[in-house]
């Protein structure tokens, strides 16, 4: 039995007998000391249950990978958006990055003084939102043209502010992830070419009320392979020299995030030591530079910290396929749909005996045939009732929910040793109704 157990997510998710309940052998899975079920009973499905534990310990192992070595964890905000995580997170010492004016309002509510920490990126930020950040008093904008630099000298100006900025540079490295995560190339809209950057530095530098402070780089997201981030390292140190040697201030290098997690199979081998790893792709080629390094993760610290627990609604048949539909979709979860990302599903009972598996489809009950969570996969068996648990969808899961189908978004629910917190309630259908006219 114990040989093809499902995979856990320690130290978050693992399975456990239920203490309380002498005599009921089967194992539950629990996020750290809850077991999954009573969360179902108590907050309803579908629900996303995050794990404070499993946050604490990646940021921590995160941190410590680069200890000896200036630096400033910025998580980024997309990844997930939830204001408890986000106070959290800036309770063991994170800053930000953000990619609208709408994550600042995040930051600012739910932990203010880290504005002074916070990174501005994105292409096409407006003229409004450069106005917040200048407000807040934020450490680095991450320029992506030529245009935006002029906006941001006209509105520092005005402000009276000086803006750090940073040139986010296309380092021409390709990443191996999904062509729609994959950011390092010229073709793709993100940064600067190459050549173009030192100009835009020098013409930054005329302006009063800017100050060339970085360089910015970010390759895609979910790259499992650690030499393109060493590539792209050589490549942004050597654009350092250059520009300090035409007498540029430029102490910061903002390296992005995009470090992969392992979705397939058994837990992360050992977060630790591949972060160690990253740690050293990353830092050997700015070596005697003595830059501060900027760090945004979002992935690899919230990614297996949460997962999406869904109830089994119906078994159906259909010409000898067999389909598993659960009361969650691709509006909740949209990564397997429109990457089609590969995410374990493990059931939340492991009932004793003989255990039988079979061939099936996981899929929601939105009207898309895209509507899937696994297609042919082999599982244990679940019935009409069950609860099943899709595996790290801490990450771009509730930060890319919608409300197609007019179907309210889950509820979240963070859950810290033996204390389990509502820190997002599920919407209602009145709430969905309520900003439209007739
Ligand atoms: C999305 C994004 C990140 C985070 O990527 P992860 O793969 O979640 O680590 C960091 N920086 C920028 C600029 C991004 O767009």
């Amino acid at each position: 039995m114990k040989a093809n157990r499902p995979p856990e997510r320690p130290p978050g998710f693992i399975y456990r007998r239920e203490t309380r309940l002498v005599g009921k052998p089967d194992l539950e899975l629990q996020a750290d000391q809850i077991p999954l079920p009573r969360l179902a009973k108590r907050y309803g499905t579908p629900l996303y249950v995050y794990s404070a534990s499993t946050i604490r310990e990646r940021y921590r192992q995160f941190d410590q990978a680069f200890r000896g070595c200036e630096h400033t964890i910025c998580y980024s905000i997309k990844a997930n958006s939830n204001l408890s995580i986000l106070k959290m997170l800036a309770r063991l010492g994170a800053g930000f990055d953000i990619v609208s004016g709408g994550e600042l309002q995040r930051v600012m509510a739910a932990a203010p003084r880290t504005a002074a920490k916070v990174v501005f990126s994105g292409v096409g930020k407006l003229a409004d939102e450069i106005d917040q950040a200048l407000r807040a008093g934020i450490l680095l904008f991450n320029v992506e043209s030529s245009s935006e630099l002029g906006l941001l000298a006209a509105r520092a100006a005005h402000h009276h502010k000086t803006a750090q900025f940073a040139i986010r540079v296309n380092p021409q490295v390709a990443a191996k992830t999904h062509p729609y995560i994959s950011t390092g190339l010229h073709e793709h809209k993100f940064g600067v070419p190459w050549r173009d950057a030192s100009e835009l530095y020098l013409r930054g530098a005329t302006e009063r009320y800017l100050k060339p402070a970085g360089i910015s780089v970010h390759i895609g997201s979910q790259i499992t392979e650690l030499d393109p981030f060493r590539e792209t390292m050589q490549r942004a140190a050597s654009l350092v020299r250059s520009l300090r040697a035409d007498g540029l201030d430029i102490r910061y290098v903002d390296a992005g995030g995009g470090l992969g997690i392992s979705y397939k199979n058994t837990s992360d081998p050992s977060f630790s030591s591949r972060t160690k790893q990253y740690a050293r792709a990353l830092r050997e080629p700015l070596d005697g530079l003595g830059v501060h390094l900027l760090l945004e993760p979002g992935r690899a610290i919230i990614g297996p910290a949460g997962v999406l627990l869904t109830r089994v609604l119906y078994r159906k048949q259909n010409n000898g396929k067999q389909f598993v539909v659960v009361d969650a979709a691709m509006n909740d979860l949209l990564r397997p749909s429109l990457y089609h990302a590969y995410h374990e599903i493990v059931p939340v009972l492991l009932r004793k005996g003989a255990v039988t598996t079979e061939k099936v489809d996981v899929v929601g009950p939105v009207c898309e045939t895209g509507d899937f969570f696994a297609r042919d996969r082999v599982i244990r068996s679940p019935q009409a009732g069950d609860l099943l648990a899709i595996l790290d969808t801490g990450a771009y899961g509730m930060s890319l929910a919608s409300n197609y189908n007019t179907r309210p978004r889950p509820a979240e629910v963070l859950v810290d040793g033996a204390r389990s917190r509502l820190v997002r309630k599920r919407e209602s259908i009145a709430g969905l109704l309520a900003p439209e006219r007739l």
